[in-house]
């Protein structure tokens, strides 16, 4: 069902504690961890405790864990001392998502290009 865990899911199984991360922050709706590719100095990944496949089926579903996902973003880029960073949500396979449950990248401590490749 949607927004129960999936027991073929990485994240699902990070959240349950199944598989270990580095976590950085936690909620009541949500976890923040450190991405095991680090494609910058920072590069942590927002994901909801709840199972959508992307950012916009959580925002059609769930928007008040959407927006929550949203606003740890932001304590993210303030706890890791962030002044500007970029936030991602890959959706689809064709845009590089790999993970099919809904999370945002928070990317910083490098300079970056404009438009993404
Ligand atoms: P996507 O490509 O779906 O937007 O992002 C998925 C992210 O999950 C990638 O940046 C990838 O490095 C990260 N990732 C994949 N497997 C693991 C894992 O087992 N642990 C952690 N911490 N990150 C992972």
């Amino acid at each position: 069902m949607a927004g129960e865990p999936q027991d073929d899911c990485l994240f699902c199984k990070i959240v349950a504690g199944q598989i270990p991360a580095t976590i950085v922050r936690e909620t009541d709706s949500t976890v923040a961890f450190q991405d095991i590719n680090p494609q910058a100095p920072t590069h942590v990944l927002v994901i909801p405790r709840v199972h959508y496949r992307d950012a916009a089926t959580l925002a059609a579903a769930a928007p008040d864990v959407a927006a929550a996902v949203l606003r740890e973003t932001g304590e993210v880029a303030a706890q890791q001392q962030l002044d500007s960073y970029r936030v991602v949500f890959n959706t689809g396979g064709g845009a590089g998502q790999t993970v099919f449950h809904a999370h945002a990248h928070v990317l910083g401590g490098r300079g970056m290009q404009w438009p993404p490749g």
